[in-house]
Formats: structure tokens, sequence, C-alpha cells
């Protein structure tokens, strides 16, 4: 009640949001956004931060609104610095109209890397030279001008994606998968812009709990390694939020966003469902404060998005005759399996490796037979986690960062140290040092099949 009343104060003494402004100050901070006051503020976005603000539309809701997204990176740059790819992330808020808070998440962590790079803030910088975070703020503009969890057509947009579509018996779940425009835009945009995110987050309120897949079974994930690793550490070290599998830690639901996103996408996936309320046009505690901890979660799984895949290396060959061994590291928290490597001319495989599992955080060693060929590059072909639709990867392994042994039965047992003079060595090492000393997880903990069951 005493909440109700300082919310009716707060409505009477705050003007009118014009459409025409951006939500300033107080406003922004406790009056929710209507897709009218979002698309100036993020208009507002785009002119001041040319350099890493560009808005795009997905495509257009039921009544015609555009499904608006803001891509935020460092767009002087296309890759990283040493010239690989960026991870890219992807976040969506407001698939429930009436759901303000999880909207207003993705509003938030927008925010925080938009204004941290303009303000210098190092962990900022550091994400957008790095990462691409790809936001859809509002999903259901229609819905959320009605205050109504629903879109124009009373479809429950979180039951209407085409992963194993209304088999929990949804209410309202739409006449067929992606029958609404709404979701068909997130799914175009996803397979389209995205198909290779390594973190995809999708915000609603309801209970304070994040949810990993899956929602239509009761199973846990495949890659579940990955998922409770996650939430090991941000039990530990962020928030004591909840992190469960949705069909256990929440209800049986289909057709949802998150599933979608794993089974058919690969991505790791999280709903994360960032408060009780719901309803409220606003709130008296002021945004930035009272989704603090949830934002600091986003920042914990957005700065380690480098993780969230399997990462394999190779660290040395050794052939011997017409047999190659090999060891490899996966620096990754996901575990891969039928990664092959392989010797290639061109885009032709002369020889690979039989297929072999590195598990998450884990090291192997692998002898395959029948080599015979001369004058190609390495490289691994790999899946990046272990559910069927996860993306594969091939990466030439960089033979100056490789050890390659070669024993040949023409000239005795002579080892022959190739590609690797002792400089090299030195520089490799020390950069294996520098990137141990940079990961975040302090400890590997051994896996403990107990935790298959919960
Ligand atoms: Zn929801």
């Amino acid at each position: 009640m005493r909440r109700a009343i300082l919310m009716l104060s707060i409505l009477l003494l705050a003007s009118v949001p014009s459409t025409s402004a951006q939500q300033p100050g107080i406003i922004q901070e406790h009056w929710y956004h209507t897709w009218a006051t979002l698309t100036v503020d993020l208009d507002a976005w785009a002119a001041d931060h040319p350099d890493i603000v560009k808005k795009t539309s997905a495509g257009e809701t039921e009544l015609g609104r555009d499904q608006w997204i803001i891509q935020i990176s460092d767009w002087s740059n296309e890759t990283k610095a040493d010239g690989s790819e960026k991870d890219v992330v992807y976040i969506d808020g407001g698939h429930h109209g009436n759901e303000h808070l999880g909207t207003e998440l993705a509003f938030l962590t927008a925010q925080y890397y938009i204004e941290g790079w303009a303000s210098g803030d190092e962990e900022a910088i550091r994400v957008l030279q790095n990462t691409e975070l790809h936001i859809m703020v509002l999903l259901n503009a229609d819905g959320n001008d009605m205050d109504t969890r629903w879109n124009i057509n009373q479809v429950d947009l979180n039951r209407n994606y085409d992963h194993h579509w209304n088999e929990q018996d949804e209410t309202q779940p739409g006449s067929g998968p992606f029958s609404e425009a709404e979701t068909a835009n997130n799914a175009a945009y996803m397979n389209s812009v995205v198909p290779n995110a390594d973190l995809y987050v999708t915000m609603h309120t309801g209970v304070w709990i994040m949810l990993h897949p899956w929602g239509y079974i009761p199973d846990q994930p495949i890659d579940w390694e990955l998922f409770h690793g996650i939430r090991d550490e941000v039990n530990a070290n962020i928030s004591d939020i909840p992190i469960r599998n949705a069909n256990q830690g929440l209800y049986p639901n289909s057709g949802t966003s998150r599933d979608y996103g794993y089974g058919v996408m690969g991505f790791p996936t999280f709903t994360f469902e960032t408060d009780d309320e719901q309803f409220l046009l606003g709130s008296v505690e002021s945004l930035s404060s009272r989704l603090g901890e949830e934002l600091e979660v986003m920042r914990y799984l957005i700065d380690n998005v480098w993780y969230w895949r399997a990462r394999l290396v190779v660290d040395e060959i050794r052939i011997d005759d017409d047999e190659v061994s090999f060891d490899i590291t996966n620096h990754g928290r996901a575990t891969t399996r039928n990664a092959t490597l392989q010797y290639m001319k061109g885009d032709t495989i002369l020889w690979q490796s039989d297929n072999f599992t590195v598990n998450a955080s884990n090291h192997t060693s692998v002898t395959s037979s029948g080599w015979s060929d001369s004058g190609g590059d390495w490289r691994l072909s790999y899946q990046k986690r272990i559910i069927d639709a996860a993306m594969w990867v091939n990466e030439s392994v960089p033979t100056e960062d490789t050890t390659i042994v070669t024993q040949s039965g023409l000239f005795g047992d002579a080892v022959y140290v190739l590609q690797m003079s002792g400089i090299t060595i030195l520089a490799v090492l020390a950069a294996w040092w520098w990137s141990r000393e940079d990961e975040p997880f302090s400890m590997i903990k051994p896996i403990l099949e107990a935790e298959l069951m919960d």
C-alpha cells in the first residue's frame, strides 16, 4: 500500500514524458519505457555515439511498430585487436508487454556499456572492443502499449516459437509456430545476423530466477556442465538468484524463445526473470538500484562470453611414420564431441584424425594413423557445444604457437622440432601464463556424477 501511494505521488509529480524528448533523469529512473520513449532514447544513443551504437529494426510488430535493435560494439574495428572474430551476445526484452522490469534490464544493460564507453570505463571498453552486443529492448511493443502479456492477436509470444510448439498444451500459443510477426522477426534476426552468438538472454518478470533449458522436458540440457558452471560462479560470487532448468525451476513450457535459442540455434540461453512485479507503470526505487544485482549478473555473463563454448588449442603434434599424436586443451567451459584434427591443402582434407571428445576445461591426447602427407596446413574442426544445433567451427592451427615434433624412421630416432625457436617458446609460455592469469575461474571443479541428477 505504501508503495502504491508513493507510486501515485510520483505519477502526479512527474510530467507525462513527451514522445519528442528523451526520458531524462528522474523520469528515466522511475518510469518504464513505452515504445515511443524507447524510440527517442535509442535514436539519441545512435546520434550521440555513432562510433559504438547502430540502430536497426528486426521488422515490425503486428500493428506496424519497429522492433528496434541496437548493435553496440567498437565499430572502428570489425575484429578483435588480434584479428580474430568478436564474440557475439544477443539479448531481448519485452516478450510479455506487461513485464516492464525485464524490458528495463535490457535497456540498462545497453546503457551500462554505452555510458561506460563514453566515460572511459575500462570494463566497458574491453567488452566493446571484443564483443558485439545485439539488444532488442522491446519485442512486444503492441502489448507494452496496452500493458498486457499478449500481443494484439492475444497470443503468448513466448509460446509461439518453432521448437516443440504447443507440446505442453499451452495457453494461447498462436495458430502455429511463428504465426506472429514479433516472434518470426526475432528468429529471423537470430538466424541471419547473430547465428554465431555465444550467449542469448531473454528478459522477463514474474518471479526472481534464471532459467536455462529445457522447458519442454524435465531433462537437464546436454551441455549441463556449462550451465551448472555458470550457476555456481554466479551464486558463489555475485547473487543468490536461483538458476535452474525451466521445466523444474518454474513449470513445463514449450515453444519458448529460450528453448528455441538453445535447441535450434545452439546458443547457451537463459530466461532472466528479474522481479515478481508486473502491471505497475513505474518503480519507486530507482531502476538502476532496483536492477543493480541483475545487471551485475549480466556483466559477468557478457564479460566472460569467450568461455561459453569449447575453445580448443593444439599444444603439440608428434608425427612418427604414419601415426600422428597430438595434445589438445579446451580453454572453454563447454564440452565438444566429434572433433577432428585435419591436415588441409586449400579446401581439401588430406588427412584427418579419428573423432575425439574434449571435456569442458580439460585436456586430451589422441593418436591416429594414416598419415602420409606434407605441404598442407593444420586445422581443428569441432562444435562449439554438444547440442546438435551448435555451430561448427573450423579453426586453423597457428603453427608458430604449436610444437610440431617429427620422428623420422629414415634418420634413426632423431627428433626435429620444427617451427619453434627458443624465443617463440618463451613467448608462447609467457602468453600461456598471461592467459592463465586472466582466467576468472580460479578453480576448476571436478564434475560430480550427482550433478547430472538435479
Ligand atoms: Zn514473461
